[in-house]
């Protein structure tokens, strides 16, 4: 029996009640937004552990985000040896309870099982070639014949659970495509770029986009009418197949895989651009590889779609890096999640409350900053593990940090920013960026060009901070 409460992705695209209210930027809704970022990890970069014994293609590599009270309390990814859904058994236990999982395949009937078992709620994925893929281009015949048994195992399980298996795809608020792509555009990440080489362009933007989307779509999407119906019929969603619901269906994931591509876009691998650790910085330490600051930056670009101050969405994520990889089953190796937030109005607050005013109102009194949580602070409060003094913790946000939150990161013990410095320096009525350059004991790895020009083959993120004679030129600039 199909149990969604409704079809998923019904026509009726009117979008959500905040977004009628003057002056409101549509949102992602909460479901979508962790459908994003299930997607999302599955590609999250593979360890060099992970890349030697690659997984027989039958099993797809797959994304999970596990979700309690409405909070991300992990995100994760399979390896090569566990799958996504045992993994979030390994790691959270009996506190999956009650828990909503996020998957970015429909997992198999080894995962399911153990998952339903540990008491979750609701496991929503997404409807696509499952985990055990039913494509026929992939595997032999006898393959698809096991995997066909189990689609069947997984429907039994599903229809025996109290948990809800479902798939919870939203329709996209009105224009929230065209305003994801604005925004990108906009973004601290692709400014700098632009002012730092002349030669980038909207079309240089656009262009990485399309690669995006192209490389997402062949992932993510079936692009067969005719075999994504054969396997939404396999997999228990024979209901979806009908007209209107198969072609909404099909226009929603495309938006989603879309919005995606964009947002990943939003942070391209441009010329020699990358996280780097500023000259300022007294920190001596290893960064992360590139791969892994873009991927993380990403994660928090996409919480950033969720704000609720309507002028600047601003993402954050704090992950930590384990010093013993004896521990390391995920996909994704030795770092684990921290935390997320974006800024938002405090907890348990009507959106109406407060004053939403920015600079630009005179009356200081009703504007919005007094009263706006922080990406950072959400981050921080909201945290599903403590941070440990003795390991490498680091936040990606999406924004240069103000003079309110910088204090905040070094005294909760994180180790590293990754962040733009756009801002960096500037002071304006209500808010100001001094702290960040001036900030002791935190490694800061800015989105710059590569102060080690010289050695283009060099991936890793260097620390230019030893290097006193390199130059941070917009540091300058702006500092
Ligand atoms: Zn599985
Ligand atoms: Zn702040």
């Amino acid at each position: 029996m199909y149990r969604s409460q409704q079809p998923a992705g019904a026509c009726s695209s009117t979008g959500t009640q905040t977004d009628s209210m003057q002056g409101q930027v549509p949102r992602l809704s909460k479901v979508n937004l962790f459908t994003l970022l299930s997607l999302w990890m599955e590609v999250f970069p593979s360890t060099k552990d992970d890349e030697n014994k690659k997984k027989p293609q039958q099993i797809k590599k797959t994304g999970l985000v596990v979700v309690r009270n409405l909070k991300v309390i992990g995100l994760h990814c399979s390896s090569s040896e566990l799958h996504a859904g045992q993994i979030a058994v390994i790691k959270h236990g009996s506190r999956l309870k009650d828990c909503d999982l996020y998957f970015s395949r429909k997992p198999c009937s080894t995962c399911l099982k153990m998952i339903v078992n540990a008491g979750v709620n609701r496991i929503s994925y997404w409807p696509s070639d499952p985990e055990m893929s039913l494509q026929q281009d992939n595997s032999s015949q006898t393959s698809i014949g096991d995997a066909r048994l189990d689609a069947k195992a997984v429907e039994r399980l599903k229809s025996n659970s109290r948990a809800h298996v479902c798939v919870l795809l939203q329709p996209l608020a009105c224009y929230m495509v065209q305003f994801v792509e604005e925004t990108s555009l906009k973004c601290d990440f692709v400014q700098k770029i632009a002012r730092m080489e002349p030669e980038f362009a909207r079309s240089t933007f656009y262009d990485y986009r399309q690669e995006r989307v192209k490389e997402y779509e062949a992932l993510f999407l079936i692009s067969s009418e005719d075999l994504h119906k054969e396997i939404l019929r396999m997999i228990g969603l024979e209901n979806l197949c009908e007209d209107p619901y198969f072609v909404c269906l099909r226009q929603n994931m495309k938006e989603l895989v879309l919005i995606l591509a964009t947002v990943a876009a939003s942070v391209p691998s441009y010329s020699d651009f990358g996280f780097y650790l500023s000259k300022t910085s007294d920190e001596n330490q290893q960064g992360l590889t590139q791969e892994m600051a873009l991927h993380c930056i990403i994660q928090a670009r996409l919480l950033a779609y969720r704000t609720e101050d309507h002028k600047i969405g601003v993402g954050a994520v704090i992950w930590a890096e384990r010093k013993s990889s004896s521990l390391d089953c995920d996909g994704t190796g030795s770092m684990y999640f921290i935390g997320c937030g974006y800024n938002a109005f405090p907890v348990g607050s009507e959106y109406a409350d407060f004053p939403h005013m920015d600079d630009n109102q005179k009356d200081r009194e009703i504007r919005k900053f007094r009263y706006i949580i922080h990406a950072e602070q959400n981050a921080i409060t909201f945290r599903c593990q403590e941070i440990k003094p003795e390991e490498q913790s680091m936040i990606f946000v999406t924004k240069c940090p103000c003079d309110e939150c910088v204090p905040l990161i070094k005294g909760a013990g994180i180790k590293q920013i990754y962040t733009g410095d756009i801002d960096s320096g500037k002071k304006k009525a209500d808010i100001s960026y001094m702290k960040f350059s001036q900030l002791r004991g935190v490694g800061r790895y800015s989105w710059q060009q590569n102060p080690h020009r010289t050695s283009p083959n060099n991936t890793t993120v260097s620390t230019a901070g030893e290097n006193g004679d390199l130059k941070n030129k917009d540091e300058d600039d702006l500092g």
